[in-house]
């Protein structure tokens, strides 16, 4: 049987990728007397990868790709009035309501008498646990991890400092890339439930997901009902 379920976050829980949808928009408006949309989404889109290495996840991250793109937008003649407007997209950002998305309450309450409920997410410290407490369902959980990056190697660690056996955690999240696979690859079970919003940098290589076992929902409304047929499998 499982004995914890362990949640990711971020357009699992609740919205996070549209913030920064509607943050490219506001930077290509910003940027549009000198380079199309799609110039400045292409390059922000490069720099934040590039970056991520530099800098990690998260909104302050990210604000340092979007001045960087603005940058090379005006080929490095940027005025501080732009900078400006980029920092009051950012700050607007970090203050944002967390919007639950839908089944989330429900579904954690129905699941939380029955399991040990965990929140894995990756990201800004800071930024993460702002957003936990204000979320209203921090008290759901018995347990919250707030990582660098979801790797295999972390999931162990996290497995071990918890006193938790892999066969009894089972992990639910909308990355194939951070929720899923690393948590298949050290012989735990999986739940992925897609999001549209999904940041493509979150989608594996087609040959990186083949063989991997795990299981799909439509959306996290259906959790209870497939824990509820995972344990009679399990006996
Ligand atoms: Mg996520």
């Amino acid at each position: 049987m499982i004995e914890v379920i362990a949640f990711d976050a971020d357009d699992t829980l609740w919205e996070n990728e549209p913030f920064y949808h509607r943050a490219k928009d506001d930077l290509s408006r910003i940027l549009s007397p000198y380079r199309e949309a799609d110039w400045v989404n292409r390059k922000l889109d490069e720099n934040e990868v590039s970056n991520l290495q530099v800098y990690g996840y998260g909104i302050k991250s990210f604000t340092l790709s979007m001045i960087e793109t603005a940058a090379e937008a005006v080929d490095r003649k940027i005025e501080a009035h732009t900078i400006s407007s980029i920092l009051e997209i950012a700050k607007r950002m970090l203050s944002a309501e967390v919007e639950l998305l839908d089944h989330t309450e429900q579904t954690l309450l129905q699941l939380s008498s029955d399991y040990d409920l965990m929140l894995v997410t990756k990201g800004d410290l800071f930024e993460q646990q702002r957003k936990i407490s204000r979320s209203g369902i921090d008290h759901c959980f018995n347990r919250i991890e707030v990582v660098a990056e979801k790797t295999p190697t972390r999931y162990l660690d996290i497995l071990k400092k918890h006193h938790i056996k892999v066969e009894r955690f089972l992990m639910v999240g909308n990355s194939l890339r951070s929720d899923i696979l690393p948590v298949v690859s050290i012989g735990g079970r999986a739940v992925y439930i897609p999001n549209e919003n999904t940041w493509f940098h979150e989608m594996p290589e087609q040959e990186e997901i083949e063989g991997a076992e795990y299981d799909e929902l439509e959306h996290l409304g259906q959790l209870p009902e497939y824990m509820a047929a995972l344990e009679r499998t399990l006996g």
